[in-house]
C-alpha cells in the first residue's frame, strides 16, 4: 500500500502515519524526520537544510526529491509506504508521479487531513507552552513565530496540492478536527474501499467519520456539508477563457496549452 498524508503541521499526520505503519506493516517516510537526521549528522544535505528549516521555510524541491527517491528504493519500502510531509509542492508531486511511473508503481490513496488553521495554531501554541513549562525539549522550529511561517508555507505552497490530486481524482479528505479515533476510522474506511469515492465534481468531499454520520446535522456534520458545498465548482458565468486557466496561461505565455510551464507553486519554489 502506498499512501500520501496531506495536512498542515500539527494536523495529526504523524499520529495517523504511526498507526497505519502498525496496522498495514508499511514504513512511514517523513521528509521532516529525514531532514532532521541529516542536520544532526551534519551531512551536506543537513548543512543546506538547517537554516531553512529553522526559519520554517521549505527546503528546495531537488533536495527532498533526491532524498525520497533514494529512500523508496530501500528494501523496507518495497511492501509499501506512507509519505508524511512529502510532496509539499506541485513540482514535488510531479516528480513523485514520474518516480513512481518509472518504477511501475501506483499510489493507493492521497488523504488530506482538513483542519481549521486558527484552531490549529492555538492548539500547537498551547502544546508548546505546556512542553516548555514541563522543561521538555522542543524542536528548533517549534515556536509560535516559526509555526506561523510553516502554516503560511503550507497555505501558499502545499494547499494547491489538494487541487492537483483532486483533478487526478485521487484526493480523499477527512475532517482532521474530529477526535483521533474518528479520524482513524474514516481513514480505514477509505483504505478498505468502504467509503464511496466522490464524483469528479465533488472530488474534494470531506469523508464523514462514523460519529459525524450519526450526528447528522450536528456541528461537524454541518461543517462537512458546508465544506463540500463550498468546493463544488459552481456553473460559472465567466467567459470560457477564464474557466480554462492552463490554456489562458499558455496563451499569455505564447505557448501551446499543456506546456504552460510551472504553476504558481513551481514558480515560487524555483525562486527559492
Ligand atoms: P515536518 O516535520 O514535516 O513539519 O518538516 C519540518 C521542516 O522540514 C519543514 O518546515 C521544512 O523546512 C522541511 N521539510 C520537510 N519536508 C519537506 C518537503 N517535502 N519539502 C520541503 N521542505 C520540507
Amino acid at each position: 500500500m502506498r499512501l500520501i498524508l496531506l495536512g498542515p503541521p500539527g494536523a495529526g499526520k504523524g499520529t495517523q502515519a504511526q498507526r497505519l505503519v502498525e496496522t498495514y506493516g508499511i514504513v512511514q517516510l517523513s521528509t521532516g524526520d529525514m531532514l532532521r537526521a541529516a542536520v544532526k549528522a551534519g551531512s551536506p544535505v543537513g548543512l543546506r537544510a538547517k537554516d531553512i528549516m529553522d526559519r520554517g521555510e521549505l527546503v528546495p524541491d531537488d533536495v527532498v526529491v533526491d532524498i525520497v527517491a533514494a529512500r523508496i528504493d530501500e528494501p523496507d519500502a518495497v511492501k509499501g509506504f506512507i509519505l508524511d510531509g512529502f510532496p509539499r509542492t506541485v513540482p514535488q508531486a510531479q516528480a513523485l508521479d514520474r518516480m513512481l511511473a518509472d518504477k511501475g508503481l501506483k499510489l493507493d490513496a492521497v488523504i488530506e487531513l482538513k483542519v481549521d488553521p486558527a484552531v490549529l495554531l492555538r492548539r500547537i501554541e498551547k502544546r508548546i507552552a505546556e512542553m516548555t513549562a514541563r522543561g521538555e525539549a522542543l524542536r528548533s522550529d517549534d515556536n509560535p513565530d516559526v509555526l506561523r511561517w510553516r502554516l503560511k508555507a503550507y497555505k501558499d505552497q502545499t494547499a494547491p496540492l489538494t487541487t492537483y490530486y483532486a483533478m487526478k481524482r485521487e484526493l480523499r479528505t477527512v475532517d482532521g478536527m474530529a477526535p483521533i479515533p474518528e479520524v482513524s476510522a474514516a481513514i480505514d474506511r477509505i483504505l478498505k474501499g468502504e467509503a464511496p469515492k466522490a464524483s469528479k465534481a465533488k472530488s474534494s468531499k470531506v469523508e464523514l467519520t462514523p460519529a459525524q454520520g450519526k450526528r447528522g446535522a450536528g456541528r461537524a456534520g454541518g461543517k462537512v456539508k458546508a465544506a463540500s458545498k463550498a468546493k463544488k465548482p459552481a456553473k460559472s458565468a465567466k467567459p470560457k477563457a477564464s474557466r480554462k486557466p492552463a490554456r489562458a496561461a499558455a496563451k499569455r505565455a505564447g505557448k501551446p496549452a499543456g506546456k504552460a510551464g510551472p504553476g504558481p507553486a513551481k514558480r515560487k519554489s524555483a525562486r527559492r
